[in-house]
This record gives structure tokens, C-alpha cells and sequence, in this order.
């Protein structure tokens, strides 16, 4: 039925407020800031870096691929990949953002470039109080500023980060099969190779 979602949302809004009257639960603003309401897991503001280990230089999962920077819709992140490499979450060399820069002031929060990362290596955050005075500079936030453990990850996305978790631990086991495999089949190759001919020697 045509308006049958406004009526909806009306009828929600106004259960709420006659609620609320009666029910703290109903009461769904607070005095902030002194008081505050916990953000629900599904709350997303700004992009942020995720980074393993304690080192957030070296454990940023980014390998630079430039996906997220061509996606972004008011193109506001700007990236420089590394001349070198380093190793990745699962060992294998990989360029690195010498620079990774979001202009926080332009993001619409859209969440694209967390979708479109292949690497599980920029989630969105929940911080939200982030006004500055510096109109110019203050909400350009370069890779230092962006990066966050994974712990941080987990501590505000508690379900999303251990199914992540688990799907790069399954990519790492795959990784360190396929390794596994090669050592195997190029030490059988060398003992192939090395061994004298059938029937030669007599
Ligand atoms: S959330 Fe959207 S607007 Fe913000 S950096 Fe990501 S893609 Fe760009
Ligand atoms: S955050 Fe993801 S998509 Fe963006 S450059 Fe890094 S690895 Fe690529």
C-alpha cells in the first residue's frame, strides 16, 4: 500500500513517545554527552586500517591495490603505493601504502571501499566524535591516524571480525598447503634427478 512504510514509521515514533512516559525503554533520546548510548554492532562512521600484530607499520593488512581509491564515490582517499615490499597476513610479499590518506570532511560513510577490499584491510569504525577547528587539515587523516589493531576491530564488531578471522585463517591454511606442496613435490624432483638410471652402473 502507497505510504504504508510512513505510517509505519508514525506509528513507531509515536508508541515511543506515549511510551515513554511509562517505560524507560521507550525512551530512546539521552542527555548527551553526559549521558551516552553504547553504539549497536551494525554502527558504522569512517573508514579505519585494520593491522595484525602489535607493530601497526608492518601488520597493516593493505597491499596497496588502489581498488578502494577508484571506487570511492567523492574520491576521498588518496593512496602512493611502496617501491618494496613486505610480507602479508598470509607470508606472501606485497606492495604496502607508502601513503594512504581519507579526508574524513568529504567520506559519506557509504562503506564501499570496505566492500570492495579483497583483503579484509579497511572496516568502518563508530567513533564519531571527530569536529575540529582546523577546516583544512584536521580531517585528513593519514594512514598513522587510520590504522587500528584488529583487536579494536573485534572490540566494536565482535561477530563481523570473527567470521574475518576465519576466513583469513582458512586463506592462510590454503596458502600453507599449496606451500607445503611445492617443497614436496620439487625435494621429489631432486631425488628423481639425483638418483642414478635404472639398470645403469653394472
Ligand atoms: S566510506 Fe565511502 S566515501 Fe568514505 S572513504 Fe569509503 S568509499 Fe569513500
Ligand atoms: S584498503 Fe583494501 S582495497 Fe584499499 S588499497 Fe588497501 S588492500 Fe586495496
Amino acid at each position: 500500500m502507497l505510504g504504508e512504510g510512513i505510517l509505519k514509521g508514525l506509528a513507531e515514533t509515536a508508541r515511543n513517545f506515549v511510551g515513554s512516559y511509562f517505560s524507560a525503554e521507550r525512551l530512546t533520546t539521552v542527555q548527551y554527552p553526559e549521558q551516552r548510548i553504547a553504539p549497536i554492532e551494525a554502527t558504522r562512521d569512517f573508514p579505519f586500517l585494520v593491522y595484525d600484530g602489535a607493530d601497526w607499520e608492518a601488520g597493516l593488512r593493505c597491499v596497496a591495490c588502489q581498488i578502494c581509491e577508484k571506487e570511492c564515490p567523492p574520491k576521498c582517499i588518496y593512496i602512493e603505493k611502496s617501491t618494496g615490499k613486505k610480507p602479508d597476513a598470509l607470508g606472501k610479499p606485497q606492495f604496502y601504502p607508502a601513503r594512504f590518506d581519507i579526508d574524513i570532511s568529504v567520506c559519506m560513510s557509504c562503506q564501499i571501499c570496505v566492500e570492495v577490499c579483497p583483503f579484509e584491510a579497511i572496516k568502518m569504525d563508530t567513533e564519531f566524535e571527530l569536529s575540529t577547528t582546523d577546516r583544512f587539515g584536521g580531517l585528513l587523516y593519514d594512514r598513522k591516524e587510520l590504522a587500528k589493531s584488529n583487536e579494536h576491530y573485534h572490540k566494536i564488531h565482535p561477530t563481523e571480525a570473527a567470521a574475518v578471522d576465519a576466513h583469513l585463517a582458512g586463506e592462510k591454511a590454503k596458502a600453507d598447503a599449496k606451500t607445503k606442496a611445492a617443497a614436496a613435490a620439487a625435494t621429489a624432483k631432486a631425488a628423481a634427478s639425483a638418483a642414478p638410471p635404472a639398470g645403469g652402473g653394472a
